[in-house]
């Protein structure tokens, strides 16, 4: 992607004033009564992560020659992100794009494996085949901004409002500038302020567990498959291996809010995403802690080796119960996490943003097309879509109800300290290989069956 200027933008519709007139309140039109310019509604796409470059690409294959893709971040900045899971419907909007599997699945399995853990030692695992593939957030998403054409996104820029002006929706961005569109796809993320504008309500709200993240530079388990170890209540560890010869973990472990901003430096609605320099001295000894105490000794030992550390505070919402809303004339709509920020364990996120985004373009096509009325395009969009989304953000809470995660009681700092003499007659696995206690075990060394 490309930066755009800071400053002076050009506006696409000269005469727009570049300030508010109208509330977003404005009521819904006859939506018949909005023109149809000969190249297609102009549409502004905020987020350039996952879900926006994605209908971006997909607006731009469908025709739609009016399109523009703004990011907060600075394309310099790199946001960073580990393992997701993409399922086969996904897969094909991103075939639809061109984009090759080579370009994102780094290692083609369709394996999870999950398995418990009792005093350290890797019980029976489990085998899921996964109906779909393995990426990372770093590979999709430079997949994907390979393609965004030049000019069509702007980077460094954030949207603060949105007015209407002459019946148009108009986009107000922190810089001071507005510009106007007819068609406004908020893929700006779990702290949208798409959400924020459109849907104030929904708001989120702390799961009461964090998301500890760390990659390790080595694979020593030799893991070519997705691992879930669940060492008991409060507890659950993933593990999977990323380009370049490394894994990537998370590590979910409860803890209070008052925890979190012992660890973290802010709360946990006020800092949505830790970045390795706000990750405190505190949080990497609780989490080097808790590794020994619950981990096979080659993961507590990964944890501890693992010098770049993040962490997510995990949050919940109330289930959507729109995506569209009428903005003067036109119209704006949520996607992805600005629509329903789902917990990780539901393995949903990006796919809900991809899938929506294919929706949205069949949808938008229609009207492009065939004259469909707009309106209704996209209230039928909703009506395919909304479901699955309520349903993952359902999931989440489930999932962690039955891990134990997200009480309200934080995980117990571990006991015996680590290197007491009671800590040393601990149970513990030396290595993986010699966990092998409950029958034939595949170890994660062997774990690559295809
Ligand atoms: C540990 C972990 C594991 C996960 N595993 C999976 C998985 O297996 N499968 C799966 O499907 N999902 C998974 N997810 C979820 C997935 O990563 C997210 O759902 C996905 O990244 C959401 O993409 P998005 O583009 O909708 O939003 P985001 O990735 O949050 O991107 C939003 C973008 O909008 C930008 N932005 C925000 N505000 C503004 C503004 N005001 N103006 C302009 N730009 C703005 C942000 O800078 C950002 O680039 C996982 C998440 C985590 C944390």
């Amino acid at each position: 992607m490309r930066s755009a200027p800071q400053s002076g933008h050009t506006n696409p519709h000269p005469g727009t004033p570049t300030a508010p007139s109208a509330p977003l309140a404005s009521p819904a039109p006859a939506s018949s009564s909005v023109a149809r310019p000969p190249d297609g509604p102009r549409i502004a796409v905020i987020g350039g992560s996952l879900s926006g470059p994605t209908v971006a690409l997909l607006l731009g294959q469908a025709g739609f020659a009016n399109v523009c893709l703004y990011e907060a971040t600075p394309a310099s900045a790199t946001l960073g992100g580990g393992l997701i899971s993409l399922e086969h419907p996904s897969l094909t909007v991103l075939d639809q794009l061109g984009i090759g599997q080579h370009e994102y699945v780094h290692v083609p399995s369709e394996t999870i494996w999950k398995t418990p853990v009792r005093g350290r030692v890797l019980g029976e695992p489990i085998r899921r085949r996964y109906p779909g593939r393995f990426t990372t957030w770093t590979q999709l998403h430079q997949a994907l901004g390979r393609r965004i054409p030049h000019g069509m996104a702007h980077t460094g820029v954030r949207i603060t409002g949105l007015t209407t002006h002459c019946g148009r929706p108009l986009l107000h961005f922190a810089d001071g500038h507005a510009e106007a569109a007819d068609i406004v796809v908020f893929a700006d993320g779990r702290a949208s302020t798409g959400r924020a504008l459109l849907d104030p309500g929904r708001r989120l709200r702390y799961a009461g567990y964090v998301g500890h993240r760390g990659a390790q530079t080595g694979n020593p388990t030799g893991i070519v498959d997705f691992w879930r170890l669940e060492p008991g209540p409060g507890v659950q560890f993933n593990i999977a291996p990323v380009p370049g010869g490394g894994v990537d973990w998370t590590f979910y472990l409860n803890a209070t809010a008052t925890q979190y901003t012992e660890m973290f430096g802010a709360a946990p609605c006020r800092r949505l995403f830790v970045h390795a320099r706000h990750v405190s001295d505190v949080a990497r000894e609780q989490v080097d802690a808790n590794a020994v105490r619950y981990l096979p000794e080659p993961y507590a030992t990964g944890v501890r080796t693992s010098t770049t550390r993040t962490a997510f505070p995990v949050m919940d919402i109330d289930p959507p119960t729109r995506m569209v809303w009428p903005v003067g004339d036109g119209f704006a709509v949520l996607l992805g996490d600005a629509l329903a920020p789902v917990r990780a364990h539901t393995g949903r996120g990006a796919n809900n943003g991809i899938e929506q985004a294919s929706g949205l373009v069949d949808a938008l096509a229609q009207h492009l097309r065939h004259g469909a009325d707009l309106g209704t395009a996209l209230i039928g969009w909703q009506r395919r879509h909304l479901p699955a989304a309520v349903a993952a953000v359902q999931r989440g809470p489930e999932i962690g109800a039955r891990l134990g995660l997200g009480t309200t009681t934080p995980t117990p700092p571990p006991t015996p300290p680590p290197g007491t003499a009671a800590a040393a007659t601990a149970v513990a696995a030396p290595t993986a290989a010699a966990a092998t206690t409950t029958g034939p075990v595949p170890q994660p060394v062997l774990a690559g069956v295809r």
